[in-house]
Protein backbone atom coordinates (compact mmCIF):
# COMPACT_ATOMS: atom_id res chain seq x y z
CA UNK A 1 0.00 0.00 0.00
CA UNK A 2 1.11 3.34 -0.80
CA UNK A 3 1.12 5.20 2.34
CA UNK A 4 -2.13 7.31 1.82
CA UNK A 5 -3.93 9.51 3.48
CA UNK A 6 -7.29 10.27 4.95
CA UNK A 7 -8.52 14.39 3.51
CA UNK A 8 -11.12 16.72 3.28
CA UNK A 9 -10.85 17.34 -0.21
CA UNK A 10 -12.25 20.46 -1.79
CA UNK A 11 -13.98 20.39 -5.19
CA UNK A 12 -12.31 22.68 -7.43
CA UNK A 13 -14.70 21.62 -10.65
CA UNK A 14 -17.18 18.92 -11.72
CA UNK A 15 -17.60 18.77 -15.32
CA UNK A 16 -19.45 16.19 -17.47
CA UNK A 17 -17.71 14.55 -20.09
CA UNK A 18 -19.31 11.69 -21.33
CA UNK A 19 -21.09 9.43 -19.53
CA UNK A 20 -19.38 10.30 -16.64
CA UNK A 21 -18.42 13.30 -14.25
CA UNK A 22 -15.02 14.76 -13.98
CA UNK A 23 -14.53 15.89 -10.41
CA UNK A 24 -10.93 17.73 -9.96
CA UNK A 25 -10.26 17.47 -6.24
CA UNK A 26 -7.68 19.49 -3.68
CA UNK A 27 -5.59 16.54 -2.15
CA UNK A 28 -2.20 18.37 -1.71
CA UNK A 29 -0.99 15.37 0.64
CA UNK A 30 -2.31 12.89 -1.86
CA UNK A 31 -1.30 14.18 -4.77
CA UNK A 32 2.71 13.65 -4.65
CA UNK A 33 2.16 10.32 -3.81
CA UNK A 34 0.24 8.66 -6.60
CA UNK A 35 1.36 6.53 -9.64
CA UNK A 36 -1.04 5.02 -12.41
CA UNK A 37 -3.31 1.93 -11.26
CA UNK A 38 -3.18 4.05 -7.75
CA UNK A 39 -7.06 3.92 -6.56
CA UNK A 40 -8.94 6.19 -3.58
CA UNK A 41 -11.49 5.79 -1.86
CA UNK A 42 -14.52 8.18 -1.29
CA UNK A 43 -17.33 8.32 1.76
CA UNK A 44 -20.69 8.37 0.44
CA UNK A 45 -24.00 9.67 2.68
CA UNK A 46 -22.53 12.66 5.04
CA UNK A 47 -21.56 11.67 8.47
CA UNK A 48 -24.45 10.00 9.87
CA UNK A 49 -24.74 7.90 6.73
CA UNK A 50 -25.88 4.08 7.09
CA UNK A 51 -23.93 3.78 3.73
CA UNK A 52 -20.81 2.25 5.85
CA UNK A 53 -18.96 1.55 2.66
CA UNK A 54 -16.60 4.08 0.99
CA UNK A 55 -17.21 3.96 -2.98
CA UNK A 56 -13.70 3.07 -4.81
CA UNK A 57 -12.41 5.35 -7.85
CA UNK A 58 -9.08 4.91 -10.08
CA UNK A 59 -6.97 8.35 -9.78
CA UNK A 60 -7.66 9.46 -13.42
CA UNK A 61 -4.69 11.82 -13.22
CA UNK A 62 -2.15 13.48 -9.94
CA UNK A 63 -0.91 16.78 -10.14
CA UNK A 64 1.78 17.21 -7.62
CA UNK A 65 2.12 20.91 -8.16
CA UNK A 66 -1.44 21.58 -8.23
CA UNK A 67 -1.69 19.36 -5.35
CA UNK A 68 -4.71 17.76 -7.13
CA UNK A 69 -6.18 14.60 -8.21
CA UNK A 70 -8.94 13.65 -11.14
CA UNK A 71 -11.45 11.38 -11.26
CA UNK A 72 -14.24 9.90 -13.48
CA UNK A 73 -17.09 9.19 -11.75
CA UNK A 74 -19.77 6.92 -13.65
CA UNK A 75 -23.40 7.03 -12.23
CA UNK A 76 -24.31 3.52 -10.92
CA UNK A 77 -26.00 4.13 -7.83
CA UNK A 78 -26.49 6.33 -4.89
CA UNK A 79 -23.15 6.39 -3.90
CA UNK A 80 -21.87 7.39 -7.73
CA UNK A 81 -24.91 9.75 -8.20
CA UNK A 82 -24.41 11.45 -4.50
CA UNK A 83 -20.27 11.95 -5.62
CA UNK A 84 -21.29 13.13 -9.27
CA UNK A 85 -23.74 15.63 -8.20
CA UNK A 86 -20.69 17.99 -5.87
CA UNK A 87 -19.72 20.85 -7.26
CA UNK A 88 -17.17 23.38 -6.79
CA UNK A 89 -16.32 24.32 -3.28
CA UNK A 90 -17.99 21.42 -1.64
CA UNK A 91 -15.72 18.53 0.12
CA UNK A 92 -15.27 14.99 -0.37
CA UNK A 93 -13.97 12.51 2.38
CA UNK A 94 -11.10 10.57 0.37
CA UNK A 95 -8.25 8.30 1.30
CA UNK A 96 -5.42 8.44 -1.45
CA UNK A 97 -3.65 6.71 -3.04
CA UNK A 98 -4.79 3.06 -2.24
CA UNK A 99 -3.33 -0.29 -3.53
CA UNK A 100 -0.32 -0.85 -5.94
CA UNK A 101 0.42 1.23 -9.10
CA UNK A 102 1.26 -0.48 -12.25
CA UNK A 103 4.91 -1.29 -12.64
CA UNK A 104 6.38 0.54 -15.82
CA UNK A 105 8.62 -1.69 -18.30
CA UNK A 106 12.40 -2.08 -17.48
CA UNK A 107 13.13 -1.36 -20.66
CA UNK A 108 11.84 0.96 -23.46
CA UNK A 109 9.39 -1.80 -25.21
CA UNK A 110 5.86 -1.40 -26.79
CA UNK A 111 2.92 -1.73 -25.15
CA UNK A 112 -1.12 -2.24 -25.39
CA UNK A 113 -3.33 -0.68 -22.92
CA UNK A 114 -7.04 -2.61 -22.58
CA UNK A 115 -9.98 -1.44 -21.12
CA UNK A 116 -13.64 -0.66 -20.72
CA UNK A 117 -15.41 2.02 -20.12
CA UNK A 118 -14.86 3.38 -16.09
CA UNK A 119 -11.89 1.50 -16.15
CA UNK A 120 -9.71 3.39 -18.76
CA UNK A 121 -9.31 6.03 -16.07
CA UNK A 122 -6.04 5.08 -15.29
CA UNK A 123 -4.48 4.50 -18.35
CA UNK A 124 -3.69 7.91 -20.18
CA UNK A 125 -1.41 8.72 -17.33
CA UNK A 126 0.06 4.99 -17.44
CA UNK A 127 0.28 5.81 -20.94
CA UNK A 128 2.41 9.33 -20.14
CA UNK A 129 4.82 7.83 -18.16
CA UNK A 130 5.44 4.66 -20.23
CA UNK A 131 6.19 7.34 -22.92
CA UNK A 132 8.73 8.85 -20.96
CA UNK A 133 10.71 5.93 -20.15
CA UNK A 134 11.21 6.06 -23.79
CA UNK A 135 8.30 3.23 -24.44
CA UNK A 136 5.55 3.16 -26.97
CA UNK A 137 1.86 2.64 -26.64
CA UNK A 138 -1.43 1.14 -28.17
CA UNK A 139 -4.78 1.22 -27.12
CA UNK A 140 -7.58 -1.17 -26.99
CA UNK A 141 -10.99 0.81 -25.99
CA UNK A 142 -14.01 -0.71 -25.54
CA UNK A 143 -17.65 0.20 -24.14
CA UNK A 144 -21.50 -0.77 -24.32
CA UNK A 145 -21.85 2.10 -26.61
CA UNK A 146 -20.15 5.17 -28.00
CA UNK A 147 -21.43 7.24 -24.46
CA UNK A 148 -19.56 5.22 -22.63
CA UNK A 149 -16.34 5.08 -24.13
CA UNK A 150 -13.49 6.77 -22.05
CA UNK A 151 -10.42 7.86 -22.62
CA UNK A 152 -10.28 7.88 -26.49
CA UNK A 153 -9.27 11.41 -27.71
CA UNK A 154 -5.97 11.40 -24.83
CA UNK A 155 -5.21 8.21 -26.08
CA UNK A 156 -5.50 9.45 -29.83
CA UNK A 157 -3.58 12.43 -28.33
CA UNK A 158 -0.29 10.38 -27.80
CA UNK A 159 -0.48 7.21 -30.44
CA UNK A 160 -2.36 6.61 -33.84
CA UNK A 161 -2.34 2.96 -33.06
CA UNK A 162 -6.03 3.06 -31.23
CA UNK A 163 -8.64 0.65 -31.44
CA UNK A 164 -12.29 1.79 -30.57
CA UNK A 165 -14.66 -1.35 -30.06
CA UNK A 166 -18.07 -1.21 -28.59
CA UNK A 167 -21.11 -3.71 -28.05
CA UNK A 168 -23.59 -2.11 -30.02
CA UNK A 169 -21.38 -0.74 -32.94
CA UNK A 170 -22.33 2.86 -32.09
CA UNK A 171 -18.10 3.73 -32.29
CA UNK A 172 -15.43 1.52 -33.83
CA UNK A 173 -15.72 -2.34 -34.03
CA UNK A 174 -18.54 -4.20 -33.14
CA UNK A 175 -17.95 -6.82 -30.33
CA UNK A 176 -16.00 -7.24 -26.82
CA UNK A 177 -12.67 -5.79 -26.19
CA UNK A 178 -11.10 -8.50 -26.44
CA UNK A 179 -12.55 -9.16 -30.21
CA UNK A 180 -9.21 -7.42 -31.67
CA UNK A 181 -6.80 -8.10 -29.00
CA UNK A 182 -4.49 -11.06 -30.05
CA UNK A 183 -3.91 -8.60 -33.63
CA UNK A 184 -3.96 -5.83 -31.88
CA UNK A 185 -0.90 -7.67 -29.91
CA UNK A 186 0.92 -8.64 -32.77
CA UNK A 187 0.51 -5.60 -34.73
CA UNK A 188 2.39 -3.45 -32.90
CA UNK A 189 4.02 -6.53 -31.27
CA UNK A 190 3.33 -5.28 -27.93
CA UNK A 191 5.67 -7.26 -25.08
CA UNK A 192 3.66 -5.75 -22.46
CA UNK A 193 0.01 -5.95 -22.14
CA UNK A 194 -1.64 -3.88 -19.25
CA UNK A 195 -5.37 -4.01 -18.09
CA UNK A 196 -7.61 -2.75 -16.02
CA UNK A 197 -11.26 -3.96 -15.28
CA UNK A 198 -13.48 -6.55 -13.66
CA UNK A 199 -11.95 -10.06 -12.98
CA UNK A 200 -13.77 -11.92 -16.29
CA UNK A 201 -12.53 -9.37 -18.59
CA UNK A 202 -8.65 -9.30 -17.06
CA UNK A 203 -8.84 -13.42 -17.00
CA UNK A 204 -9.54 -13.45 -20.94
CA UNK A 205 -6.79 -10.74 -21.78
CA UNK A 206 -4.54 -12.26 -19.63
CA UNK A 207 -5.33 -15.75 -21.48
CA UNK A 208 -4.86 -14.15 -25.01
CA UNK A 209 -1.57 -11.82 -24.17
CA UNK A 210 0.11 -15.05 -22.30
CA UNK A 211 -1.00 -17.08 -25.47
CA UNK A 212 1.15 -14.50 -27.60
CA UNK A 213 3.99 -14.69 -25.41
CA UNK A 214 3.39 -10.97 -23.89
CA UNK A 215 3.33 -10.26 -20.15
CA UNK A 216 0.38 -8.92 -18.54
CA UNK A 217 -0.23 -6.65 -15.99
CA UNK A 218 -3.59 -6.31 -14.54
CA UNK A 219 -5.47 -4.02 -11.91
CA UNK A 220 -8.43 -5.92 -11.05
CA UNK A 221 -11.82 -3.97 -10.27
CA UNK A 222 -12.98 -6.33 -7.56
CA UNK A 223 -16.03 -5.61 -5.23
CA UNK A 224 -14.17 -3.67 -2.06
CA UNK A 225 -15.57 -3.54 1.09
CA UNK A 226 -12.72 -1.03 3.64
CA UNK A 227 -9.97 -0.65 0.70
CA UNK A 228 -7.71 -0.85 3.41
CA UNK A 229 -6.95 -4.64 3.60
CA UNK A 230 -8.92 -5.37 6.96
CA UNK A 231 -12.18 -7.12 5.87
CA UNK A 232 -10.79 -8.92 3.58
CA UNK A 233 -13.67 -9.01 0.86
CA UNK A 234 -11.72 -8.52 -1.94
CA UNK A 235 -9.47 -11.97 -1.91
CA UNK A 236 -8.17 -12.94 -5.05
CA UNK A 237 -6.63 -16.24 -5.56
CA UNK A 238 -2.65 -16.00 -6.53
CA UNK A 239 0.20 -17.78 -7.10
CA UNK A 240 3.05 -16.20 -4.73
CA UNK A 241 6.76 -16.54 -6.31
CA UNK A 242 7.14 -19.67 -3.91
CA UNK A 243 4.89 -21.48 -6.27
CA UNK A 244 2.08 -21.59 -2.95
CA UNK A 245 -1.29 -20.21 -4.15
CA UNK A 246 -2.98 -17.83 -1.61
CA UNK A 247 -5.77 -15.79 -1.47
CA UNK A 248 -4.45 -12.20 -1.66
CA UNK A 249 -6.09 -9.07 -1.26
CA UNK A 250 -7.02 -7.03 -4.18
CA UNK A 251 -7.16 -3.74 -2.26
CA UNK A 252 -3.57 -3.77 -0.61
CA UNK A 253 -1.33 -6.28 -2.39
CA UNK A 254 -2.94 -5.31 -5.21
CA UNK A 255 -4.63 -4.51 -7.23
CA UNK A 256 -2.54 -4.59 -9.51
CA UNK A 257 -0.88 -8.28 -10.65
CA UNK A 258 0.65 -10.31 -12.38
CA UNK A 259 -2.21 -11.38 -14.44
CA UNK A 260 0.07 -15.25 -14.98
CA UNK A 261 -0.16 -15.61 -11.35
CA UNK A 262 -3.85 -14.81 -11.02
CA UNK A 263 -6.04 -18.26 -10.72
CA UNK A 264 -9.09 -16.59 -12.70
CA UNK A 265 -10.98 -19.36 -12.73
CA UNK A 266 -11.07 -18.97 -8.89
CA UNK A 267 -11.69 -15.68 -9.15
CA UNK A 268 -14.97 -14.62 -6.94
CA UNK A 269 -15.34 -17.85 -5.71
CA UNK A 270 -11.76 -18.65 -4.18
CA UNK A 271 -10.16 -21.56 -3.86
CA UNK A 272 -11.40 -25.27 -2.50
CA UNK A 273 -9.14 -24.86 0.53
CA UNK A 274 -9.35 -21.18 1.28
CA UNK A 275 -7.03 -20.99 3.87
CA UNK A 276 -4.36 -22.42 1.03
CA UNK A 277 -1.51 -25.34 1.65
CA UNK A 278 -1.59 -25.86 5.39
CA UNK A 279 0.52 -23.03 7.42
CA UNK A 280 0.62 -21.06 4.12
CA UNK A 281 -2.01 -18.46 5.66
CA UNK A 282 -4.57 -16.64 4.72
CA UNK A 283 -3.41 -13.05 2.52
CA UNK A 284 -0.18 -13.36 3.03
CA UNK A 285 2.20 -12.76 0.00
C1 LIG B 1 -10.57 -0.46 -7.68
C2 LIG B 1 -11.84 0.13 -8.25
C3 LIG B 1 -11.76 1.26 -9.06
C4 LIG B 1 -12.94 1.83 -9.58
N1 LIG B 1 -12.81 2.95 -10.36
C5 LIG B 1 -13.92 3.57 -10.82
C6 LIG B 1 -13.81 4.77 -11.59
O1 LIG B 1 -12.71 5.28 -11.86
N2 LIG B 1 -14.96 5.37 -12.00
C7 LIG B 1 -16.20 4.84 -11.71
O2 LIG B 1 -17.21 5.43 -12.10
N3 LIG B 1 -16.32 3.71 -10.99
C8 LIG B 1 -15.23 3.06 -10.54
N4 LIG B 1 -15.35 1.91 -9.79
C9 LIG B 1 -16.70 1.38 -9.53
C10 LIG B 1 -17.33 2.11 -8.38
O3 LIG B 1 -16.62 1.83 -7.18
C11 LIG B 1 -18.79 1.62 -8.22
O4 LIG B 1 -19.52 1.97 -9.36
C12 LIG B 1 -19.41 2.26 -7.00
O5 LIG B 1 -18.88 1.71 -5.81
C13 LIG B 1 -20.91 2.03 -7.01
O6 LIG B 1 -21.44 2.67 -5.84
P1 LIG B 1 -22.93 3.20 -5.83
O7 LIG B 1 -23.29 3.53 -4.42
O8 LIG B 1 -23.15 4.26 -6.85
O9 LIG B 1 -23.75 1.98 -6.36
P2 LIG B 1 -24.24 0.68 -5.59
O10 LIG B 1 -25.60 0.95 -5.08
O11 LIG B 1 -23.19 0.19 -4.67
O12 LIG B 1 -24.34 -0.25 -6.87
C14 LIG B 1 -25.16 0.18 -7.97
C15 LIG B 1 -24.93 -0.74 -9.14
O13 LIG B 1 -23.56 -0.63 -9.59
C16 LIG B 1 -22.95 -1.90 -9.64
N5 LIG B 1 -21.54 -1.82 -9.30
C17 LIG B 1 -20.99 -1.71 -8.08
N6 LIG B 1 -19.64 -1.72 -8.18
C18 LIG B 1 -19.35 -1.84 -9.50
C19 LIG B 1 -18.15 -1.92 -10.25
N7 LIG B 1 -16.94 -1.99 -9.68
N8 LIG B 1 -18.23 -2.01 -11.59
C20 LIG B 1 -19.42 -2.03 -12.20
N9 LIG B 1 -20.61 -1.99 -11.55
C21 LIG B 1 -20.56 -1.89 -10.22
C22 LIG B 1 -23.72 -2.72 -8.61
O14 LIG B 1 -23.65 -4.10 -8.90
C23 LIG B 1 -25.13 -2.21 -8.77
O15 LIG B 1 -25.79 -2.81 -9.84
C24 LIG B 1 -14.21 1.28 -9.28
C25 LIG B 1 -14.28 0.13 -8.46
C26 LIG B 1 -13.12 -0.44 -7.95
C27 LIG B 1 -13.21 -1.65 -7.08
Amino acid sequence: MANPVRTAAEVLSSTPEGAYRRLVLHAPAAAPRVGPGHFTTVAVGGPLSSALLRRAFWIHRADPAAGTVELLVEELGAGTRELARTRAGEQVDLIAPLGTPFPLPEAPVSTLLVATGHSAAPLPALAEEIRRGGGQVGFVLGAASAEGLLGVEQARALTADVLVVTEDGSAGLTGQVTDPLGEAIKAIDARVVYACGPPPLLAEVSRISLGLGARCWTAVEAAMGCGTGLCAACVLPVVGADGVDRLTRCCTDGPVFDGARVRWSQAGSGPPDPAGPAGAGVAAR
